[in-house]
């Protein structure tokens, strides 16, 4: 079979490698339909690395396909059933998986990342890691549930409620995700900061009310203009905007850290925080939401297929990824058939 291998320090290769074996008796074998590029993808590829990766895995996390073969404990699914993975396994037995934060494993690993992925024709997986997925769920539906999982847990911490004034800061993929969710929760002015104007498109075409650029519109003055004193939350999903996210949002807000960039760092007034009574909250993967999310995913509640505006092929891998960088692209999904 044909796979994506990480190769270490920005580098990977596409190439034939024998088909993988089932390790355990509750493992499966995956025939991919379809992956996605997340942006954690790229940190990967990045030099030095944003995020950290084993050499030699097949990369690739949000992925969805049918089951080949099953081991002989495998009880909930069988050959034939079509599934899509929960990527991040834990182990069940550390202090944070016993008290209900499986995303803070002591032990944990990921599917894409560390072990291999699937940005190749076939994937092998523990049963723990998949979800059902119903024969009338398109593969490239289905392909959403790490992000927009992810993305329905912390809306859990968030808690917005009806008719409050949101600040998403950035449209990109999970950008996107927090505005169609927040529009179907009743949002009173959904308004998005995002420099690249292809992105603002999707953040309206999504439901946004506002969509402007920071660099050259003032933001300050837009969100005195459209709410009574800043958003009563915001969410930063690039990684880098907490000053923004302070700044904008009201006295007694909540902020929202979603996005992730090791490489960088802020200089804070601490004392704005205090001053402006504000909540901060990080947010870090999944928690036991993927059963819902596959839910409003599988009943069509979220537009996710029109965020695909690119399809490569292992080969055009790169491709995708200069896409995305660029900014002219949203969701880019990889066939390893193709
Ligand atoms: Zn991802
Ligand atoms: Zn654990």
């Amino acid at each position: 079979m044909k796979g994506l291998f990480f190769a270490g320090n920005g580098r990977y290769e596409v190439k034939e490698t024998k088909m993988p074996e089932l390790k355990s008796e509750e493992d499966v074998l995956i025939r991919v339909e379809a992956a996605a590029i997340c942006g954690t993808d790229i940190h990967i590829l990045e030099v030095p690395p944003g995020h950290p990766a084993a050499e030699g895995a097949i990369l690739g996390h949000e992925f969805s396909g049918q089951i080949e073969k099953a081991g002989s404990k495998v009880a909930d699914v069988k050959p034939g059933d079509r599934v899509v993975v929960d990527p991040s396994l834990f182990c069940g037995k550390c202090y944070y998986c016993r008290h209900g934060q499986p995303n803070m494993c002591m032990h944990n690993t990921c599917l894409g990342v560390f072990l291999d992925g699937g940005f190749a024709q076939y994937c092998v997986a523990p049963q723990s890691c998949l979800y059902k997925v119903s024969p009338d769920t398109p593969a490239e539906t289905a392909v959403h549930l790490d992000p927009a999982g992810c993305v329905l847990t912390s809306l859990g911490k968030l808690n917005p409620q009806v008719g409050e004034n949101a600040l998403i800061l950035g449209a990109g993929p999970v950008g996107l995700y927090f505005i169609m969710m927040l529009k179907r929760m009743g949002m009173g002015k959904i308004i998005v900061s995002e420099p690249s104007s292809y992105r603002r498109q999707y953040a309206y075409k999504f439901g946004a009310d506002l969509a402007i650029d920071p660099s050259s519109e003032p933001l300050e003055q837009i969100l005195k203009e459209h709410t009574v004193d800043g958003a009563d939350f915001s969410v930063d999903t690039v990684g880098t905007l907490i000053n923004d996210a302070v700044s904008y949002t009201r006295k007694g807000g909540r902020i929202l850290l979603f996005g992730m960039n090791s490489n960088a760092w802020q200089t804070i007034c601490q004392n704005t925080i205090t001053r402006k009574d504000l909540t901060i909250m990080g947010n870090y993967a999944s928690r036991f939401k993927f059963d819902d999310t596959l839910r409003i995913l599988e009943k069509g509640l979220l537009p996710v297929e029109d965020m695909v505006t690119h399809r490569v092929s292992l080969e055009e891998f790169q491709s995708g990824i200069d896409a995305l960088k660029s900014g002219r692209a949203i969701k880019v999904l990889v066939d390893p058939w193709k």
